[in-house]
């Protein structure tokens, strides 16, 4: 704003250009995290393939134990560490 309590014109382009952002970062905050991919989706199976599998992943997110199933990153559901997707991904 100026001295008059009118608007200049360089006050109207900036919030017009703050606008957009400002509006992109609340959907960004209210957007629900990603969804993880069904395992039907990733060709998960529950044994390695060519030697890969979700230990050796750096995806996997080990269970209680060395053996236990765990969690994925990327994919839904109980993953066991002998398991294996098209996203695997090495360490
Ligand atoms: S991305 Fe695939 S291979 Fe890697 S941990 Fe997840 S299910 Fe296993």
């Amino acid at each position: 704003m100026n001295g008059s309590g009118k608007y200049t014109r360089k006050d109207v382009i900036g919030h017009l250009i703050a606008l957009p952002a400002f509006a992109a970062a609340i959907a960004m905050a209210a957007a629900p995290a990603q969804a993880k991919s069904s395992q039907a989706a990733m060709k998960y199976q529950k044994s390695p393939k060519n030697g890969q599998k979700c230990s050796g992943c750096k995806f996997f997110v080990a269970g209680a134990s060395k053996t236990a199933n765990g969690t994925c990153k990327v994919v839904d559901g109980s993953i066991s560490p002998n398991g294996w997707c098209m996203a695997y991904s090495p360490r």
